[in-house]
């Protein structure tokens, strides 16, 4: 699948893991605030066919996740997991086709009680 910014200048291609079926929002404490919910794909089938000069890079607490969004429009294109480092969170709104209401109602995980950040 294609999925774009929205103004156009970060595209990317991806091939989905389960396609929509892990579809989820996040509320950590940045998520929340971003708004945006994810698709997971493996990050040897995530491709940055263009922009990839125009996508800035937020890290932040652990610095493991690297959350990626467009320099110009500002929009999260897709992050670098924490919870699996192989995989990686797609903004489900990017992807071309997807009317995200037709997939309502969406499920949270539950990021304030990250799995890395409990104790052994
Ligand atoms: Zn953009």
């Amino acid at each position: 699948m294609r999925a774009a910014c929205h103004c156009g200048a970060v595209v990317l291609e991806v091939t989905l893991s389960d396609g929509m079926n892990t579809l989820r929002r996040c509320d950590c404490s940045f998520c929340v605030m971003r708004g945006a919910a994810a698709v997971t794909a493996h990050r040897d089938n995530v491709a940055i066919v263009q922009g990839a000069e125009n996508l800035q890079c937020y890290q932040f607490g652990t610095k493991t996740a690297r959350h990626h969004f467009c320099k110009t429009c500002g929009i999260y294109t897709h992050h670098n997991r924490r919870s699996n480092p192989q995989e990686v969170g797609i903004n489900a709104a990017c992807l071309d086709g997807i009317h995200l209401p037709d997939h309502d109602p969406i499920a949270w995980v539950d990021g304030r009680n990250h799995p890395s950040d409990r104790n052994p």
